[in-house]
């Protein structure tokens, strides 16, 4: 098994081989042929298995596939329960695009929303967010998430015992309901099942 027999196309593969990742992960390997189909995915995965890579590589190989639009909407979203994991998607997403025409954002709450604003400004095509910034700016109109194309739940067990359903619940009325959902849990309670439902059509199940 190969990063290139996933079908991930050549500047992703570049930025995997400077990373020095030789093979995919079983979570990639799983996780990726789907996500290129445009499929919705459910996936059970702990971090430390590769899931970032596991939806950050397929997301920006969809996202390169087309052709860059001129005011550069907001195509994807990922949204993180912590700054610090914002921090860290975000990094992956810039190494990964590194060989790309791809611009990536990051805003979370704690600090001043300036810079993030003026970023946001110049056009990102994905961005990696906390709910409460990310609601807090849309309802400032400073950010649009109407173009998006691929929602991004990381860590959703998180997201919910840190009390963010009814943040997640305004997102999803704040993006377009034809959009391809990938949803990433440690755990599977009777509640995060029940998110799942809500917000994933027909989703491909994958386990680490
Ligand atoms: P994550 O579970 O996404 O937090 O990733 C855990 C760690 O595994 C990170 O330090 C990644 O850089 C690394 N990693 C991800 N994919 C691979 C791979 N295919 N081969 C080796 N290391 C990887």
């Amino acid at each position: 098994m190969s990063f290139k027999s996933l079908g991930l196309s050549e500047p992703l593969l570049e930025a995997v081989s400077k990373k020095g990742y030789e093979t995919p992960s079983p979570i990639q390997a799983k996780a990726i042929p789907p996500i290129l189909d445009g499929k919705d995915i459910l996936a059970s995965a702990q971090t430390g298995t590769g899931k970032t890579a596991g939806f950050t590589l397929p997301m920006l190989h969809l996202l390169s596939k087309n052709p860059v639009q001129k005011h550069r909407p907001i195509r994807a979203l990922v949204l993180t329960p912590t700054r610090e994991l914002a921090a860290q998607v975000y990094a992956n997403v810039k190494e990964y695009s590194e060989f790309l025409d791809i611009r990536s954002a990051v805003i979370f709450g704690g600090v001043n929303q300036k810079p993030q604003v003026s970023k946001l400004r110049q056009g990102v095509d994905v961005l990696v967010a906390t709910p409460g910034r990310l609601i807090d700016l849309e309802s400032q109109g400073l950010l649009s998430l109407r173009r998006v194309e691929i929602f991004v739940l990381d860590e959703a067990d998180r997201m919910l015992d840190m009390g963010f359903l009814r943040d997640i619940e305004r997102v999803m009325k704040l993006i377009p309901s034809k959009r391809q959902n990938l949803m990433f849990s440690a755990t599977f309670s009777k509640d995060i099942k029940k998110l799942a439902y809500s917000i994933l059509n027909n989703p491909v199940q994958v386990e680490a």
